[in-house]
C-alpha cells in the first residue's frame, strides 16, 4: 500500500533528510586515503545522536552500522570494516536518520584522493541519472518514467550496467515502503505518481556488467565483473504536482575540492 504525506508530513520529513545530509556533508572532509570506514561510521552515529536524532539503518533487518560504506566493486549494503580507504577508490556513503518518526536515507559517492578518469565520469552520470529521474517525479506520470530516464542515461547513452536487483523505495514512518523505483523500466508503466508520494530516487551504476552478487556476509553487493559501481540517493516528495527534494547535496559539495 502507498501512504501518501501530508504537507506537515513531508515538512518532518525534509528534517529526518537534512540530519542526513548534514553528516554526509561532515563525512565529506574525513574521507581520504588512510581512513577506515569503521572510524566513518562512528563519526556518524556520534553526529546524528548530537543532533537529537536516531541513527536509521541500526537494528533494521538486524544491521548493526549507521552506515552502508560500499567501496569499489561493492554496490551497496557494505558492511564498514577497519580496513583504511585507499587513493584512488571509491565509497558510497548510505546513510538513514529517524527522527519524529519518519525516516530520511540518502547517499553519495565520494572519490578517495585522485581517481581514474573514467571513473569520475561514472560518479558523474550516476549523478546526473539520479537528477533526470527526479525531473520525472511529477504528478499523474508512473514509476516507470522515474525508471526509464535513468536506465536511459546510463545503459543507453553510456553503456553502463543498470543494477536490477535493488531499487529505490518509497520513504516514510517506515524505511522501505511502497512502491518499488526500479532504475530501469519502461515510459508509462507502474504506479501513478500523485501528489504525497515521498520516493527514495537511488541509481545504482556498474561501470561493466549490471550483474552482481551477495557476498557470504548476507549483505555486502558486489559486482560480478569486480569493475566498481556507483550509487547516489535523494529524498523526494511531490508537492504541488513538482518534485520537492528534501535531502541536498549542498552540505557534500561544499565539502568537496573537486566536485564531479
Ligand atoms: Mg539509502
Ligand atoms: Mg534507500
Amino acid at each position: 500500500m502507498v501512504i501518501l504525506k501530508s504537507r506537515e508530513e513531508i515538512e518532518l520529513m525534509r528534517q529526518s533528510a537534512l540530519v542526513v545530509s548534514k553528516t554526509l556533508g561532515m563525512l565529506a572532509r574525513e574521507i581520504k586515503p588512510g581512513v577506515t570506514t569503521l572510524k566513518l561510521d562512528q563519526l556518524a552515529e556520534e553526529f546524528i545522536l548530537d543532533h537529537g536524532t536516531e541513527p536509521g539503518f541500526k537494528g533494521q533487518y538486524d544491521y548493526k552500522y549507521t552506515l552502508c560504506t560500499s567501496v569499489n566493486e561493492q554496490v551497496v549494503h557494505g558492511l564498514p570494516t577497519d580496513k583504511p580507504l585507499e587513493e584512488g577508490d571509491i565509497v558510497s556513503i548510505d546513510c538513514g536518520a529517524l527522527k519524529n518518526g519518519f525516516y530520511g536515507d540518502h547517499a553519495y559517492t565520494f572519490a578517495v584522493g585522485e581517481v581514474a578518469p573514467e571513473i569520475l565520469e561514472l560518479l558523474k552520470v550516476t549523478k546526473e541519472s539520479l537528477y533526470k529521474g527526479i525531473e520525472q517525479m511529477q504528478a499523474g506520470k508512473r514509476v516507470g518514467d522515474i525508471s526509464f530516464a535513468i536506465q536511459y542515461h546510463t545503459e543507453k547513452k553510456h553503456g553502463y550496467g543498470v543494477v536490477r536487483e535493488l531499487v529505490g523505495h518509497g520513504l516514510g514512518r517506515e524505511l522501505h515502503e511502497s512502491p518499488e523505483v526500479p532504475n530501469y523500466g519502461k515510459r508509462g508503466r507502474g504506479p501513478k505518481l500523485k501528489e504525497g508520494l515521498v520516493l527514495a530516487i537511488e541509481p545504482m551504476i556498474n561501470l561493466g556488467t549490471h550483474k552482481v552478487k551477495q557476498l557470504p556476509d548476507g549483505w555486502t553487493i558486489v559486482t560480478q565483473d569486480a569493475r566498481v559501481s556507483a550509487h547516489f540517493e535523494h529524498d523526494v516528495a511531490i508537492v504541488d504536482g513538482k518534485p520537492d527534494i528534501l535531502s541536498t547535496f549542498d552540505y557534500v559539495e561544499e565539502a568537496l575540492e573537486v566536485v564531479y
